[in-house]
């Protein structure tokens, strides 16, 4: 008896682990609730609609990450990749689409495809039994929401959530910043030296507030709530409350000395904290903003030991539902409590439409190998979509984890590169060598002999 594959979401992950798991055989039913229930940011009925830029961003497969999962997805054979590539528009470096054509290719041709069918119902709780990817994206309708809300327990399930920005370890001047936890708490010492300390001057500080007070916000988007959690307050809207009232929170100077100066007291300090198991990407403690982009890198490139900060990410606010997937999610995706039902796109910690389309590629041929009963070997984690599994899966602090793009600073390094320019550029490009070798390995260990 053919079993069938029920995937809840027809949007980028949704529509890319269907057209996986149908190309090898199975029998899928997207259930995309769209165009009868609406959410506040999708416009069509379509399958893979873009809810806001046209762009899969960079497409260089040899400087770059998510270039690099491009061409992981277009070797396996990807639909959102192949649709791109029809409806690509000149964008420099950057793979841009015409959306509206995009999407209504990546729809006809699932709905073309002999083992695929759509039903538009919502779904509103948790499935039973059956096999299921659940690919509900940012936002997944609420009642949804809710029934996973009450299997994982709430705070597992994040709603409405400000980011804090990341920072790559080694654009942080070091000579500048100094690692210290606060009051040297920890029993190990490098629990004492948990965290990198910038100081900040008086006038350094005065300097930073004046441009975040004046650097450009962006607005909420219609249909979100302008209220905050407690305790996730954006800097900006600290720093309108009073002057001071970040130096008696996120910036608080009480109980850490500067190592490169003792004796000089700072007014000010900027704490981050390591973010993933190989030390490579830092957050910034307590540095949600809803500053825009280009504002919001000028204003962090004051704060000193950050001048030449690259980042992985930049803070946010937006409506947001993700599971706290290191907790919740086995290295198959898997809800734990119930590993009948899979998890794929951006409900699973990843962030932007590349990385949700690869989670639900991902989904989509684990999910193949467990119906058919064929071995799937776990995906390489030097792979750009293995080193994103293996940071949603377990690399990823669980107490801090929030969505992510897929960047350098979550593979494995390599030995025996040099630093600086033209020693990233080697790195760089080594990365992507290794994982294109790792990836077709993979690949090839799937293929069923004719
Ligand atoms: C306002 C906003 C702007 C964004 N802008 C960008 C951007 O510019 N670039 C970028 O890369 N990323 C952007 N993102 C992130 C973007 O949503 C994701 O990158 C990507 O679309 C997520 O893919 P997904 O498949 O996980 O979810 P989606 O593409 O959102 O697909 C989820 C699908 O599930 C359906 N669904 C939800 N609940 C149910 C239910 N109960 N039953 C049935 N169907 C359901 C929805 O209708 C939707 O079609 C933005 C997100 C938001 C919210």
């Amino acid at each position: 008896m053919t079993q069938t594959l029920h995937i809840v979401g027809g949007g980028m992950a949704g529509s890319e682990a269907a057209w996986q798991a149908a190309q090898a055989g199975l029998k899928v039913v997207i259930h995309e609730m769209r165009p009868s229930v609406e959410t506040f940011a999708h416009r069509t009925g379509k399958l893979a609609e873009m809810v806001c830029s046209n762009s899969f961003r960079s497409d260089d497969d040899e400087q770059n990450a998510v270039g690099l999962l491009h061409w992981e997805m277009r070797r396996a054979g990807g639909i959102v990749m192949a649709m791109a590539a029809q409806h690509r528009l000149p964008a420099g470096g950057a793979l841009a689409v015409d959306r509206e054509a995009f999407s209504q290719a990546v729809t006809d041709a699932l709905m073309a495809h002999p083992n695929i069918s759509r039903s538009d119902a919502e779904i509103t709780a948790l499935p039973d039994s059956g096999h299921w990817i659940i690919a509900t994206g940012p936002l997944t309708s609420d009642a949804l929401g809710q029934a996973i809300a009450a299997e994982t327990g709430t705070d597992a399930l994040a709603f409405f959530d400000a980011i804090a920005p990341i920072v790559h370890a080694d654009s942080i001047d070091m000579d500048t910043a100094w690692l210290q936890s606060r009051y040297d708490k920890g029993e190990t010492e490098e629990e004492q030296r948990a965290y990198v300390n910038c100081p900040m001057t008086k006038p350094e500080y005065e300097a930073f507030i004046d441009a975040l007070l004046a650097a450009e916000k962006a607005e909420f988007h219609e249909g979100e709530t302008a209220g905050y959690f407690d305790g996730c307050l954006p800097i900006e809207v600290m720093a309108e409350r009073g002057r001071e009232t970040l130096r008696h929170g996120p910036m608080k100077p009480i109980g850490l000395t500067n190592a490169h100066k003792p004796d000089d007291k700072p007014y000010a300090v900027v704490q981050l904290r390591r973010d993933n198991a190989l030390g490579t990407l830092f957050n910034i403690v307590g540095f949600q903003t809803k500053m825009k982009y280009g504002a919001q890198t000028e204003v962090l490139r004051m704060i000193p030991g950050l001048q030449n900060a690259r980042f992985a990410r930049l803070g946010g606010i937006h409506r947001n539902t993700f599971l706290n997937s290191p907790t919740l999610l086995d290295n198959q995706m898997r809800l734990r409590s119930k590993p009948h039902l899979r998890f794929a796109g951006q409900i699973t910690g990843v962030e932007g439409y590349v990385e949700s389309a690869a989670m639900g590629l991902a989904a989509g041929r684990m999910a193949v190998a467990e119906i058919l009963g064929r071995p799937l070997p776990v995906i390489p984690q030097d792979t750009a979509h293995g080193a994103l599994i293996h940071h949603i899966t377990g690399g990823a602090e669980a107490k801090s984890f929030q969505p992510m793009n897929v960047n350098f600073g979550l593979f494995r390094p390599l030995e025996g590169i040099k630093g600086g320019r033209r020693g990233r550029k080697d790195r760089y490009k080594a990365y992507t060598d290794r994982a294109k070798a790792d990836w077709e390995t993979w690949l090839a260990a799937q293929e069923v002999p004719a």
